[in-house]
């Protein structure tokens, strides 16, 4: 391992011995070690390069381990802490871990056990980084996977800013819940894959034909819904229309160009302010029409009405 990607460990304690011993031994494991013998050097040290580990003693005199560690996590730097403790004085390893150290090891050291405590507090940390940057990651996706359009979440974001909008500056927007017809038998007859293909290819061919400041989205399933601010009912109607239109016009084939059968798609549609005065009612009742479209037949554009 080379010296810029070694795991690097900060040793901070007074007795000069204890210094050596932990530091000698974890350098001999390929550590990258660096020591001092107080935590206000500690605390300079720790302003100018970063550790993967800092282990402190807690009796120093100035300043004691305990009040470095809370330091420590005062300033706002997560890197785990080691106290090193007496045997006798398990009460302090109790503190120190109230004030903030992921682990303690007691004095004099056994080796094997310094070495247990160090790798097992590598693998939190790891584990801790990987849980957050997927928690992340996870936050900032406001697309589905499977079809690149936006997901429930950001649809109900984005349908919020729109309906404070329309509040504010008086306009219209309009709401489309589309389901498509007998998709099961799809997944029953070709696969799940075929039906995954399918639902990408109607997800786009519904993206084809909105405009650039509709918002599509996979509300769930084989559900999909369609945000068109500034627009009223019957501008929206005409835009459903097209939809329902194409998508019953539109030849699907399978990756290998294996023709299947043809889809239809089922429309609801409800605006605001005029049909309603909130989100979940604009939600309710353009679901409410699409229900009511698979009553009467299916491959329809079903426009709510109280
Ligand atoms: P209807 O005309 O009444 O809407 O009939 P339907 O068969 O489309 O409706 P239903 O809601 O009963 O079934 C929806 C089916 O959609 C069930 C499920 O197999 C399928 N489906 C939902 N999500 C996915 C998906 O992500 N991939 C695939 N391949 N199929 C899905
Ligand atoms: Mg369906
Ligand atoms: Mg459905």
């Amino acid at each position: 391992m080379t010296a810029q990607n070694k795991v690097k460990i900060l040793i901070v304690d007074d007795e000069a011995e204890a210094r050596e011993t932990i530091g000698d031994f974890l350098a001999e494991a390929d550590f990258g070690v660096e020591t001092t013998d107080s935590g206000l050097k500690a605390l300079d040290i720790l302003k100018k390069s970063s550790f993967d580990i800092i282990i402190s003693d807690l009796f120093m005199p100035e300043m004691n381990g305990i009040a470095l560690i809370k330091e420590i996590k005062k300033q706002g730097i997560d890197t785990p802490i080691i106290a090193i403790t007496g045997i006798g004085t398990i009460e302090n390893a109790v503190e120190s871990m109230k004030a903030g150290a992921s682990d303690f090891i007691t004095k004099p050291f056994n080796i094997s056990q310094i070495s247990l405590i160090v790798e097992k507090t590598l693998e939190t940390k790891k584990l801790k980084q990987l849980a957050s940057e997927s928690e992340f990651y996870k936050k900032l996706s406001n697309s589905d996977d499977l079809t690149g359009l936006a997901n429930y979440r950001y649809f109900k974001e984005i349908l919020q800013q729109e309906i404070d909008r329309a509040e504010r500056y008086n306009r219209t927007l309009s709401l489309m819940m589309l389901d498509i017809d007998n998709f099961k038998s799809c997944n029953d007859t070709f696969g799940h894959p075929v039906g995954d293909l399918m639902l990408k290819q109607i997800a786009s061919q519904i993206k084809k034909n909105t405009r650039g400041i509709d918002i599509v989205a996979r509300y769930g399933g084989e559900e999909f819904t369609v945000i068109l601010p500034e627009t009223p009912v019957e501008e929206a109607l005409v835009v459903a229309e097209r939809i329902r239109d194409s998508i019953d016009k539109f030849v699907f084939e399978t990756e290998d160009g294996e023709k299947i059968t043809h889809f239809t798609i089922t429309i609801g549609l409800s605006s605001f302010p005029d049909k309603v005065k909130s989100l979940k009612e604009l939600i309710e009742t353009a679901d409410s029409a699409l229900y009511k479209g698979k009553n009467s037949g299916k491959n329809c554009v079903v426009l709510y009405s109280d």
